[in-house]
């Protein structure tokens, strides 16, 4: 039979669906409603990952000085050492620790001692380069990582740090305040873990440190490993004195 405008051997096909268009309608809102809630947990999100880079950051930087904390310090040393192939040696640790601290704080106040060391974060900073790794590793001690450098280099360039340090006064608000620091230096072994290197070279540094304050203060002393221990660095061709 021939249906009108279709041809015999065609096949008409009529699907339908009937729906109440009201029940379209809450559909359509129930959809946009979840698209917001949707848009609303996925801002909440990047939010979360917001503050939880913000607290990261917040743990591996102290406060005071903007320099990066002890944490931060090992965490960031051991990775520096271990990108270094050192065929002579890794590197070197300097320990830094403010002279007379606790008579600043009681001379001029707390928040002056605060000032102070910030400055002196900032001066410790002034000569270092960018692969150069400084901390604030306690109260008025500071640790920099020299990667790459001999002890002899190392000890040279602590007491060109010294020398800036203590070059003149902290402007405070309460006036000028003289600031000197002690310098212990150690260089740091390549044929153990970079965790137990570090924290070796450090107490090295730390015994170094030591024999400068016993020595006089506002000096470098290094670490021989060859069984001499803490040594006074030698003064340093060209250069000023190392002692004051
Ligand atoms: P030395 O020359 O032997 O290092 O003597 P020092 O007085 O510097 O050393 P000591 O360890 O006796 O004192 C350190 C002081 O540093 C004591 C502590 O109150 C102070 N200090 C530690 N952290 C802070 C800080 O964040 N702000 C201030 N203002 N003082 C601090
Ligand atoms: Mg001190
Ligand atoms: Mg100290």
């Amino acid at each position: 039979k021939k249906l009108e405008g279709i041809d015999a051997e065609g096949l008409l096909c009529f699907m339908g669906y009937h729906q109440d268009i009201s029940e379209l309608e809450v559909m359509r809102k129930q959809l946009r409603e979840s698209l917001i809630r949707l848009k609303n947990v996925s801002r909440f999100s990047d939010e979360l990952i917001r503050q939880n880079e913000r607290f990261r950051t917040l743990a591996y930087i102290d406060m005071l000085t903007g320099l990066p904390n002890r944490r931060a310090f090992f965490e960031r040393g051991e990775k520096l050492l271990g990108s270094i192939a050192g065929v002579e040696g890794k590197g070197c640790v300097v320990m830094a620790d403010i002279d007379y601290f606790k008579d600043i704080n009681d001379t001029y106040t707390h928040p002056r001692g605060d000032e102070v060391l910030k400055e002196v974060a900032r001066r410790l900073q002034g000569p270092l380069r960018k692969q150069e790794l400084c901390g604030r590793i306690g109260g008025e001690e500071f640790a920099i990582l020299l990667p790459d450098v001999g002890l002899m280099q190392a000890a040279r360039i602590a007491d060109r740090i010294r020398r800036y340090c203590g070059s003149e006064p902290v402007e405070t608000r309460s006036g000028p305040i003289p600031v000197t620091l002690s310098f212990g230096v150690a260089s740091v072994l390549k044929d153990i873990p970079e965790q137990s290197a570090l924290q070796e070279a450090l107490q090295n540094a730390d015994r170094a440190l030591y024999h400068a304050k016993q020595t006089g203060r506002n000096r470098v002393s290094l670490f021989q490993r060859d069984g001499s221990g803490a040594v006074p660095a030698p003064a340093f061709p060209g250069e000023p004195s190392p002692a004051a």
